[in-house]
């Protein structure tokens, strides 16, 4: 018999069940289901292994939170068994409990070095084994919160330090930002002062009526660009802040294309590019007629921009059951394919044959997105590297009783 087992002390220890999953390694079957039955009367979970290789499978697969261990196997030494399971999940804590029948000091420290936490000498006192057995899952309680505690810093550090990669990020992007709008604030204005003091000085110059109409017609295209750009500033600081309002009526689409197309009458004839309606239905839609407006104005700027001298650029409009479709196409440098998805996020220019000079701000496509998505349209480009895109985007079909008053009935009725 190795125990002074008695019945006082199974009882006298009954605690409440914790179900702690306890491995217990000994090639003697008899005495892995005593002690199996003490540490379930103790309320733990016994667990019954009897080779080595059973050992570290029952680890792998039950996750024991303690192991009493037996230190002659059969089929191998304890003392590498108990390295093996520790090396199962290195970070966890795992107490190892050596039973032995052997006690010699050199062989305990030995033991110790390698990673057994305590030792327990057969024939042995049950009290003390449990004793042991409680004293070890407190360490092992306060390591797993410690490490949990460990791991959550880790994580909340990571956390920070993203978010200073990312603060870092929009920082330099902000002031990116106000020198790309700076400058291009800057150019129109430097065009716009040049003719005017031309044209102030058209008693020195003598300029003949056409002249003068051309200059005023480029001061006229520069203010437009002008306006565009305070526009989508104004846009991207309401997107940005949340402060979006949607005043949604009866748009008919044909009268705003022509409209802003003749804007660009300018721009493109300045390069050759030809700008033109070329497939329309009359339509109308449901949307906000300021939003419908500058997104219409940023993709047949980008159109023009992007552009080669010379080329086309042709806006078609087309009516489905619920949307009406707005597609403007030009046959420019095009954008490559992996880089598509990036268009319509904020700051976003990409790098192509005609980006410096274009100039921009990387604002557009981002507001024409947000507009177009806070209207119930969608939005989406097509297009081939060096030999153009097609931006389309759709607004709902405006319909008889779909209009304000319906809203606002049903704000009343809310
Ligand atoms: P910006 O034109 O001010 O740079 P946008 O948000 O309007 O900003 O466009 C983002 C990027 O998408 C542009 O820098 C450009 O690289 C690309 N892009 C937009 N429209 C076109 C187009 N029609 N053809 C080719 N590239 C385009």
């Amino acid at each position: 018999m190795y125990t002074t087992l008695t019945m006082d002390s199974l009882l006298t220890n009954a605690r409440t069940a914790t179900a702690d999953r306890v491995l217990v390694v000994d090639d003697n079957e008899d005495l892995v289901e005593m002690l199996s039955a003490v540490l379930s009367l103790e309320g733990y979970d016994p667990i019954p292994a009897y080779t080595g290789q059973d050992a570290v499978a029952a680890m792998k697969e039950h996750q024991p939170q303690l192991v009493l261990l037996d230190r002659a196997l059969p089929d191998s030494d304890g003392l590498d068994v108990c390295a093996r399971m520790k090396a199962v999940d290195p970070l966890r804590f795992l107490p190892v409990i050596m039973v032995t029948a052997k006690a010699h000091r050199d062989d305990k420290l030995a033991g110790l070095a390698m990673g057994v936490d305590d030792y327990i000498t057969k024939p042995f006192d049950m009290d003390e084994l449990l004793a042991k057995v409680r004293a070890m899952l407190r360490i092992k309680t306060t390591e797993d919160k410690l490490r949990q505690r460990t791991e959550e810093l880790a994580r909340l550090h990571e956390a920070e330090k993203q978010m200073v990669v990312r603060l870092t990020e929009l920082d330099s992007l902000k002031s990116q930002f106000i020198a790309t709008a700076s400058h291009e604030l800057r150019t129109p204005l430097s065009i716009i002062k040049g003719f005017t003091n031309l044209l102030l000085r058209r008693d020195d110059f003598g300029f003949d009526r056409p002249t003068e109409e051309q200059y005023l017609g480029l001061i006229d295209s520069q203010v437009n660009a002008l306006t565009s750009l305070v526009d989508d500033m104004l846009s991207a600081s309401r997107i940005e802040s949340g402060r979006v309002r949607l005043q949604r009526e009866r748009v008919e689409l044909l009268p705003m294309i022509r409209r802003v197309l003749h804007t660009f009458a300018v721009a493109g004839s300045e390069r050759g590019i030809d700008v033109a309606i070329d497939r329309s239905e009359p339509a109308t839609v449901y949307a906000d007629p300021q939003h419908a407006e500058q997104v219409f104005v940023n993709l047949v700027s980008n159109a023009i921009k992007y552009s080669y001298d010379g080329g086309n650029v042709r806006v078609s409009v087309s009516n489905g059951d619920e949307q009406v479709t707005i597609s403007v196409r030009d046959q420019g440098v095009g954008i490559p394919t992996d880089l598509m998805d990036q268009l319509f996020t904020k700051f976003t220019r990409l790098e192509n044959p005609r980006t410096v000079e274009a100039g921009g701000t990387g604002l557009g496509l981002f507001i024409a997105r947000n507009w177009v998505e806070a209207n119930g349209g969608r939005i989406w480009a097509e297009s081939v590297a060096g030999e153009g895109s097609t931006f389309h985007f759709t607004l709902p079909r405006f319909r008889e009783g779909v209009g304000p008053a319906v809203e606002a009935n049903k704000t009343a009725l809310a």
